[in-house]
């Protein structure tokens, strides 16, 4: 405590005092100003019904209303087609901006364009909160409570408490920050941070990416917490003025004497590459003693992992070989932008040399619409958040979740492997 004066406050309670206009401390609750409000394709159409019955007509001036086509994109069938067309028209007579098919997933374009330190953001997907590395408090909320953000420019929210994370050390060769997540999540389990704030913190902070820290908050959601969230710092400014949008930068770190309802330590360089087993995501064991598990299909994409950062680390893995002929590779950039940019560098190229199959931005085959849906009795390694059964597709599959190394070491031996023989 600060000489006694005042209890510092959690970057939990700072975003929300800002944005509620007052003392926000854990437990309150409190009525917010949102700055970005957004809807998915899957969960869109009830949010729009919900809209319109509320009387609304159009969304709040003060916000950014953004409608996705991401989860089923292209239409894979005519329901999911009229859906789609629901929301063009919806965007259309409200003005709403709309990110069509192609584009990418919603919780990268967030990152990439529109998410700023200090945010508050809602979306009607539970992966909202990937932008907490960028700092923004952000959650998933469902279609009704949307609707009504939506239309008032406004949210409540009970204020969480926050645990800690304190990082230290650095990742060793040929493990990423997805081996951290998942060793966090198999450490306090999937209810372990049910509602809370999962607040990253310490010297190793500064020392990973934005898209690390866009992999950590995006599965903070998968231990049951309200957000994931990391500091603003310099890294955070060089991503966004890369982005074109340095103004959007705002320093943000939690008060030194603020009280965290726990504390975890992890030094990085202690952590291994590391596996979510079928069908939870806290069933985790190290890659190394997974080994010899048979993989029919390895999907290396999606908001938690389908970034530039991580084509180039499987691109790296593969460059010169094959895929097991066992063993299909699916691979889906989370944007168009990631796309772009990977055709430039050449992992594209490299990636379809090894046997990959490339698909559009976007969900792909992540929650089982389309795009690699898996058989009866398949096994797939997936760079994906979730590994429920019957998620993508098949309760009758089996799901293991890792990084883009490990996935891509997978495709090469058509069964699980240790990235660290390759990297
Ligand atoms: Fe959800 Fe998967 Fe799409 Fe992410 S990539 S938003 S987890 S369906």
């Amino acid at each position: 405590m600060e000489l006694g004066l005042t209890v510092g406050r959690t970057l939990a309670e700072k975003i929300l005092s800002a944005r509620s206009g007052g003392e926000a401390r854990v437990g309150d609750i409190v009525i917010a100003e949102v700055a970005l409000v957004f809807v998915q394709d899957t969960t869109g159409p009830l949010t729009v019904r919900q809209f319109q019955a509320a009387g609304f007509e159009r969304p709040a001036a003060s916000i950014k209303a953004v409608l996705f086509l991401d989860h089923a994109a292209p239409s894979p069938n005519r329901e999911l087609a009229d859906d789609h067309s629901f929301l063009r028209g919806f965007a259309r007579q409200t003005g709403c901006f709309l990110s069509d098919v192609g584009d990418g997933v919603c919780h990268q374009i967030v990152a990439e364009s529109l998410a700023r330190p200090g945010d508050l953001i809602l979306g009607t997907d539970s992966h909202t909160v990937t932008a907490g590395g960028l700092g923004a408090f952000a959650c998933g909320m469902g279609s009704t409570d949307g609707a009504v953000a939506l239309g008032l420019g406004k949210t409540w929210l009970r204020v969480p408490e926050s645990i800690r994370v304190v990082l230290s050390g650095r990742f060793s060769p040929g493990v990423y920050a997805k081996d951290l997540i998942i060793y966090l999540i198999g450490r306090i389990g999937a209810d372990g941070a049910t509602y809370k704030a999962l607040e990253f913190g310490g010297d190793a902070v500064s020392t990973m990416s934005v898209p690390e820290r866009l992999t950590v908050a995006n599965m903070a959601v998968e231990a049951g917490a309200k957000v994931g969230l990391f500091p603003a710092d310099e890294t955070t400014r060089d991503y966004l003025t890369a982005q074109g949008r340095g103004s959007d930068y705002q320093s943000l770190s939690p008060d030194k004497s603020a009280i965290y309802e726990e504390t975890i330590k992890i030094n990085l360089a202690e952590l291994e590459p590391m596996v979510s087993r079928p069908h939870t995501v806290d069933n985790t064991a190290p890659a190394r003693e997974l080994r010899g598990t048979e993989i029919q299909q390895v999907v290396i994409g999606t908001c938690t992992n389908g970034r530039l950062d991580d084509l180039a680390v499987a691109a790296k893995i593969v460059e010169g070989k094959r895929c097991c002929s066992r063993t299909r590779l699916v691979v889906a950039p989370a944007s168009r932008g990631v796309l772009l940019a990977a055709v430039e560098a050449g992992y594209i190229r490299t990636l379809l040399e090894a046997g990959a199959v490339i698909l559009p931005p976007g969900c792909g085959p992540c929650l089982g619409l389309h795009q690699g849906v898996l058989g009866a009795g398949e096994s797939c390694l997936s760079t994906a958040n979730r590994n429920f059964r019957g998620r993508m597709g098949n309760p009758e599959a089996f799901i293991y979740l890792g990084s883009p190394a490990t996935a891509a070491a997978t495709a090469l031996k058509g069964e699980i492997a240790d990235p660290r023989e390759f990297v």
